[in-house]
């Protein structure tokens, strides 16, 4: 089978960190081209801009945008409008109509767009799904801390607007919590912490209920100095799930269940979303939720704002 031939766009922390491995070691891809305003990646043609890299770029099939999401749109439309397959990291645009035209685009054009979550494809998150199945939710709690400075170094566009501040990890949350629940998830209420010289939260505490009225409390911080926090709780009538250290570890009333190590090991989150970007190419389909993102979108539109003191990196 012939290999898909890959366009990175954004040469940023992801982008080396996970698509750049995960490209070169794929069965289904291979990475031809990149485009970056100021970084270059070995060994394949090197653009400047998303327009140049397809105008001038080795034939391509496919575009993988990793850039901030205040540029993801004009990417993305750019690469579906040349014909390409895309895949788009989260948080998936600056506003849900791009989203959604970038849909139609996709769907007219007949090309894949596949809008990624990468969390749900963490290693629990499948399990705790299957054994929420059945069972009655009573609640539900999220807690999502870390040091920005630690995660996000000279990353200035997340606190920009549009760049989604707090929520750009804490979408990732959200998509595993609306993963997992069996019901619809509504914001009841929300307060964003937002300092004084920025745009976007730097922490923020949302009340989420479900469609039968269970309430969901998150809490998101960018200013923990601890080890990073990354848990979602679901009490139930049989028992009380656990899911922390962002999906990787399931336990149930307080015991940890055991799973045989995974067999891509650091790279089965992406791994996988590579192996379901190649699926739905082969299946001439796309796959985007938009649930966590008009989530936050309502947590934004709903919330009041608290100015907090100027965060300086
Ligand atoms: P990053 O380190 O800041 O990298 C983003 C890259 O995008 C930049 O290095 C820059 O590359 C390019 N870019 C293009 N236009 C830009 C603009 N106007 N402002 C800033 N950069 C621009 O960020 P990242 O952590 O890789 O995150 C990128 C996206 O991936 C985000 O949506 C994030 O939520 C998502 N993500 C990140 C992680 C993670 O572990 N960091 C994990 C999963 C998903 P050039 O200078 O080369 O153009």
């Amino acid at each position: 089978v012939a290999l898909i031939r890959a366009g990175l766009v954004g040469i940023g922390k992801v982008a080396r960190d996970q698509h750049i491995p995960l490209l070169r070691a794929s069965p289904h891809f291979e990475l031809v081209a990149c485009t970056s305003r100021n970084n270059r990646v070995d060994g394949v043609a090197n653009f400047t801009t998303v327009e140049a890299m397809l105008a001038g770029g080795p034939g391509l099939d496919a575009v993988v945008v990793c850039s901030p999401p205040q540029v993801h749109y004009e990417a993305a439309k750019c690469a579906l409008l040349a014909g390409k397959h895309v895949f788009m990291e989260k948080p998936p645009c600056a506003t849900t109509a791009e989203l959604g035209r970038l849909t139609e685009l996709a769907r007219v054009g007949k090309r894949t767009f596949f809008q990624t979550w990468h969390m749900r494809y963490a290693p629990r998150v499948s399990d705790a799904k299957r054994w929420l199945k059945g069972r009655k939710v009573l609640g539900a709690r999220i807690v999502w801390k870390e040091d920005v400075r630690h995660w996000h170094p000279g990353q200035s566009w997340i606190f920009q607007a549009g760049g989604f501040g707090v929520f750009d990890p804490g979408i990732n949350a959200i998509s595993v919590l609306t993963k997992i629940l069996p019901e619809p998830v509504f914001v009841e209420s929300a307060e964003h912490f937002v300092p004084e010289n920025c745009q976007a939260p730097i922490a923020a505490n949302l009340v989420l209920r479900t469609d039968s009225g269970v309430k969901i409390s998150a809490a998101f911080d960018f200013l923990y100095a601890g080890e990073a926090i990354w848990d979602i709780e679901v009490e139930t009538d049989g028992g009380a799930l656990k899911l922390s250290f962002a999906g990787a570890v399931l336990s149930i009333d307080g015991q940890r269940l055991e799973f045989p190590p995974h067999k891509d090991g650091a790279y089965a989150e992406y791994m996988q979303l590579y192996r379901r970007f190649a699926e739905l190419i082969a299946a001439g389909e796309s796959e985007i939720d938009a649930t966590p993102f008009r989530l936050v979108a309502d947590a934004f539109l709903a919330g009041k704002r608290t100015p907090v003191a100027r965060f300086e990196e």
